[in-house]
This record gives structure tokens, sequence and C-alpha cells, in this order.
């Protein structure tokens, strides 16, 4: 069995997006800077509110699938089809924007800590034009594993119980196939996850920071995982907590224009008409 090795590191770089929001993008920073099928990666994290408190009104995606996870803090999503999902702390949104979607995404605190990510992750050509889907993914709803000093929650695919049984998260059947953990660990202890050896895999850590074999990844940094059918991670001296994020590369071309990301430019152009168009959704 291959373990993976540590085979790149991307760090994040602080950007604003939105109606001013300061966060830290890593995957998607730059075009083409992408782990297929996954497009872009933010982190939100911040004491201040004038960092977040402007949020992201009312704008459209197309082509793809957007995924929020929050540690602290809440949000408000609305969206063009009547969905209104408040994300809590602990909770996840998991948001296929197929043909269209417009929505807003806006803190519903003024003050105090929000701490969250968000990634897109592409849909097959076959799906990009399937009617948009939402849903809302309550703390408790994510399952928790203990494991030898530390714990995992399982947002999307699956970990292994301590009798070997598998724990499968809420977000599950989709064509990419996607892995979503987030992994506390503390000092000097390890994980250790089966995967797809084939499907594209890469860590996050946003506190303490993760070795992998003899590689350190501090956190706020994408390490992007060689192939392999297991992942070992242990944690640094300070323990961590983590991503782990996994799924089947699409292999297709990708063309992005800002929210939308599909096959072609043409494609790129008749959605531009459409939203222009009122037609998009
Ligand atoms: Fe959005």
């Amino acid at each position: 069995m291959t373990t993976r090795s540590l085979h790149k590191i991307i760090p994040s770089i602080p950007v604003s997006d939105g109606a001013g929001v300061k966060l830290r993008r890593s995957l998607g920073q730059s075009q083409g800077l992408r782990l297929d099928p996954f497009l872009m990666l933010d982190e939100f994290a911040s004491d201040n509110p004038d960092d977040y408190i402007a949020g992201f009104p009312a704008h459209p995606h197309r082509g793809f699938e957007t995924v929020t996870y929050m540690l602290e803090g809440d949000f408000l999503h609305e969206d063009h089809l009547g969905h209104k999902g408040h994300l809590r702390g602990g909770g996840a949104q998991w948001m296929t924007a197929g043909r269209g979607i417009i929505h807003s995404e806006m803190p519903l605190q003024q003050s105090g800590r929000l701490h969250g990510f968000q990634f897109w992750i592409n849909l097959p050509a076959a799906e990009k034009m399937k009617p948009a889907a939402y849903r809302d993914i309550q703390p408790e709803d994510i399952p928790l594993q203990q494991i030898a000093g530390g714990s995992v929650r399982v947002v999307a695919g699956s970990v292994a119980r301590p009798d070997g049984q598998p724990l499968p998260g809420p977000i599950q059947g989709l064509s990419t196939a996607p892995l979503f953990l987030d992994v506390r660990l503390d000092a000097g202890q390890r994980f250790s996850q089966a995967v797809d050896a084939g499907h594209t895999a890469f860590l996050y850590p946003y506190a303490g920071s993760v070795n992998v074999g003899t590689a350190a990844l501090p956190a706020r940094q994408v390490g992007v995982l060689s192939a392999g059918e297991r992942i070992e991670v242990t944690a640094g001296s300070d323990g961590a907590g983590f991503l782990l994020l996994a799924a089947r590369p699409l292999g297709e071309a990708v063309v992005q224009y800002g929210p939308f990301v599909m096959n072609t430019r043409e494609e790129i152009e008749q959605a531009l008409d459409d939203y222009r168009a009122g037609t998009l959704t």
C-alpha cells in the first residue's frame, strides 16, 4: 500500500472578495492554480467585524458547487429559489450551482469571531447545467469520530469506525466522490485515512501544524499530496486542526470567468448573456 507524501505546498495569500470581506485564498488565487476538481479554497478568520461585516451580497454562480464550513460564527444564506439557511459554527452548506443560482451570504453577527472556509468543487460537463440545489447541514448532523489523541468530523465521504465499519458523513453519492474531513489532533498524534489511489487529495492546517512523513506543513497552506492509497498525518508540537479534502479528478477543460466555471469560452459567453438577460437560473 502506498502512503502519500507531501508533493507541493501552496501558501495562502490575503485577498478581499464580496463587498470587502478580508480572507486568505490558497487554491484559486490565480487562474490555473487549481487541484482538479477543486477550484478554490478560502479561509476567513477574524475577530474584527470590519473584516467580514459587508459579506457577500447577491451574486450568481454557474457550473460547480460551493461548500462553506464554519468553525465559529454565523452566516445567513438566501437564494433565488427561496432557500433561507442559517449557517452556524460547526455547520456546513453544500450548494450545487448547476445551471445557475443567485444568492447572498451575509454574516449574522455584528461582533465576535468569524472563522470558516469556502471551497469550490467543479461539476463534470454533463452536470453543469443541472438544476441548482442547496443543502444546509447543521452541526449535530456532522458525525464526530473520536480517535487516539484527537477527533474527526465527517462532512463528506466516510472514515472507519474502530470496528472497521464505515462512518459516513451527510454528503454522499456525488460523481466527484468527495471526502471532506475536519481533523483535530493533540501534539505528536497520528491520523491515518484510506483514500482512492488516483483521487486528488490535500491538507489545509488551520491551527498548529502537521507533518507528512518528514515534511512539515505550517498552518494556512495547502499541502498537495502525491498519489497513493493512504494518508498519514502527524500533528506538530502545538497539535493541529486541519481539513482533509480529496475527490475524483474530472480531467476536463476548465474555463472560468469569476463566478462562472464552464468547459468552453462559448459556454462562458452564454452564462454572461443569460445573466444579463435574467435567464441564468
Ligand atoms: Fe457565492
